[in-house]
């Protein structure tokens, strides 16, 4: 939807390194007419079933709700999803649910209002628009709590663990969300893009997280709900709901993975890690026929031979030049 967040995540959007200059100038950014005709292509003639906006963040594009409703009549499109760092959610929530969103995916890693602002890169209170001051974290769980009211009976927490900054969260959001529909997800520190410095003993594994929170409440592996489903899930063994793991560092799943991916200035992206996109926006501005555009995401798509997760070690892969997550929407 935008490359541009109203966070600073250190692991993706450092405050150091981003100033106005790094983000798209508004020409280059698809309209919401110019998406849902690429949606519709993508839905009607290739397949493709389930749509999900992200970003940078998606609620900072002005009246998302009016787009939400265009692409829910597509008929292709069974499922739309939204993934948002929950800050303007309290305010969104309920057109977003009118308008036809189905699921929405909320990134939240601290339960600490301190250890929050600090992992989002701001301060720790802030004031909403016609209101009184609170906690940037207070405002993403209002944000959670009025889309339940809105009708998103089971929400999709994401945390992203960053060893030695917010490993307390593990437990914690383990706790506060189990014997609720939720599911927290757990996500392994990426190495996107080039702006977080990362570093791999930063990354606590998928496997270790698990251990840690089966130690205090004990899970089991669930079988994946679909192929290509990128969370592993586990259950509470006392039936208390479940959690998902994303192990993209330590147990790669390039050979799953189905996600076609446009960057909000039109570059379909097959793979996370990718160095470039290629470029669907000029075709679609100089009068390219459905027909035309959708052979070009064929040839694309079936040329792909991307899987740098499971190439991650080798010398080439690590040095080249990436994608950002904020520009491929994680
Ligand atoms: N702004 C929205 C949000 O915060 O959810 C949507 C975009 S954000 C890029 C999508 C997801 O990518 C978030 O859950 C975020 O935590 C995750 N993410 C970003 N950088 C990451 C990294 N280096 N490793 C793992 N996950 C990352």
């Amino acid at each position: 939807m935008t490359d541009r967040c109203n966070f600073r995540c250190g692991y993706c959007m450092p405050a150091d390194s981003f100033e106005e200059s790094h983000f798209l100038p508004h020409a280059e950014i698809l309209s919401f007419e110019e998406i849902v005709r690429l949606a519709r292509v993508f839905t009607a003639d290739l397949g493709v079933a389930k749509l999900r906006l992200t970003g940078g963040e998606p609620l900072l594009r002005r009246e998302l709700s009016k787009l939400v409703a265009w692409l829910a009549e597509l008929p292709g499109a069974s499922d739309l999803a939204l993934t948002t760092n929950g800050f303007l959610l309290a305010e969104q929530a309920r057109a977003l649910r009118e308008a036809g969103l189905r699921r929405i995916t909320v990134s939240l890693d601290s339960l600490d209002p301190f250890e929050f602002a600090r992992m989002s890169g701001g301060d720790e209170t802030s004031v909403p628009p016609r209101g009184r001051a609170q906690t940037r974290l207070a405002r993403v769980l209002e944000g959670i709590d009025a889309a339940v009211a809105a009708g998103f009976a089971q929400l999709k927490v994401n945390c992203v663990v960053v060893a030695g900054q917010n490993e307390g969260a593990v437990l914690a959001l383990a706790e506060r969300f189990r014997g609720t529909p939720h599911i927290v997800r757990f996500i392994e520190y990426m190495d996107v893009g080039t702006q977080n410095h990362w570093r791999s003993s930063e990354v606590i594994s998928a496997a270790e997280i698990v251990r840690r929170i089966s130690a205090h409440w004990p899970l089991e592996p669930v079988d994946a709900n679909h192929r290509g489903e990128v969370a592993r899930r586990f259950r509470y063994r006392d039936g208390r709901g479940e959690i998902g793991v994303i192990s993209s560092v330590s147990q790669p799943f390039c050979g799953d993975c189905q996600r076609a991916r446009l960057s909000s200035d039109g570059r379909l992206v097959t793979c996370l890690f990718a160095q470039s996109g290629f470029d669907l926006k000029h075709p679609l501005r100089s009068g390219a026929t459905d027909a035309e555009l959708r052979g070009q995401i064929e040839s694309v798509w079936e040329a792909r031979s991307d899987r740098y997760s499971e190439l991650r070690a080798a010398p080439p892969a690590r040095s080249r030049r990436r994608l950002e997550m904020y520009q491929v929407g994680g």
